[in-house]
């Protein structure tokens, strides 16, 4: 799955897709009548039980000047608590090398935050230690965002379920390979792409915009999960770090994005993962093509 965004090709590489109950990722506002309420969620991204769709997929940004990978997914091998993420054993290397891009091909790891699903594939086990999985990459992580998860000594609490190893199997052994450029929030990659803060979800969490030849694209990151969040943007993720911030977060930036011509790709909306924010009754909604 492709999209053209003026000189810039972005290329989505699957993971995992699942569907999984409203209360995986919300709170309990967030039922299956509310979910079969919003008609235009189906039949894309509910499924006929009224389940959430969710898709674990890596984007890959390829410029006329770089090749860079937008969030590295969940990762083959992990040991976790969470059942969903634990000792994956896909073929998602494989997959990326299939579509045209060989790990030594990428340019640039740029992680969005580093949450558990975002970070998995920065490193690949060999003979038993955790090594870089794209060598010839410089790895862009958020300062903020590095320093938090880097002080973080609580596992297992609310938002940081297996994060402690997360850190230690994904992020540290990268650092101790000199491969990490710490980044701002709006920091400039290249000509084509730059970060912006979308804060709330976790302390440094950025989107990746893309401007080239007079069209624009946002990935969005985790600050919207699920497309039913354009519908209610107060329907936090019991895993956003700050509710409240996240809420505005989500407000702000569809009011942004609304009814301009700015392609919104879903870091984990399910195929076809991309559309246009447009404003629907006192609302927006995702119209997909
Ligand atoms: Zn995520």
């Amino acid at each position: 799955m492709t999209w053209e965004i003026g000189d810039v090709t972005v290329t989505k590489i699957v993971e995992v897709e699942m569907s999984l109950g409203g209360e995986f990722l919300f709170d309990e506002r967030v039922s299956v009548e509310e979910l079969q309420k919003i008609g235009w969620l189906a039949p894309h991204f509910i499924d006929e039980n009224g389940l959430l769709k969710i898709s674990v997929h890596a984007l890959i940004v390829d410029t006329p000047t770089k090749r860079i990978l937008v969030d590295t997914c969940i990762g083959n091998d992990k040991e976790r608590e969470i059942p969903i993420f634990a000792n994956l054993q896909t073929k998602f290397l494989q997959d990326l090398e299939g579509a045209g891009f060989p790990r030594d091909s990428i340019d640039c790891v740029l992680c969005t935050h580093l949450h558990i699903d975002h970070v998995g594939w920065n490193t690949m086990l060999v003979d038993g230690k955790w090594v870089p999985t794209f060598p010839n990459s410089r790895y862009l992580f958020g300062k903020a965002e590095f320093e938090f998860w880097k002080q973080n000594d609580v596992d297992n609490a609310d938002g940081h379920i297996d994060q402690k190893m997360t850190f230690k199997d994904s992020v540290q052994p990268i650092w101790e390979a000199g491969l990490v450029d710490l980044v701002d929030l709006h920091e400039q990659i290249c000509e084509e792409v730059s970060l912006e803060p979308t804060l709330g979800h976790t302390p440094g969490h950025v989107s990746v915009r893309i401007r080239s030849n007079g069209e624009d694209a946002l990935i969005t990151g985790d600050f919207t999960h699920h497309p039913c969040q354009i519908a209610h943007p107060d329907w936090n993720s019991h895993v956003d770090y700050d509710a409240i911030q996240s809420t505005e977060t989500r407000r702000a930036k569809y009011a942004e994005l609304a009814d301009t011509g700015t392609l919104v790709i879903g870091t984990h909306y399910a195929t076809p993962t991309a559309g246009h924010i447009v404003r629907d009754a006192d609302g927006y909604r995702l119209k997909v093509d």
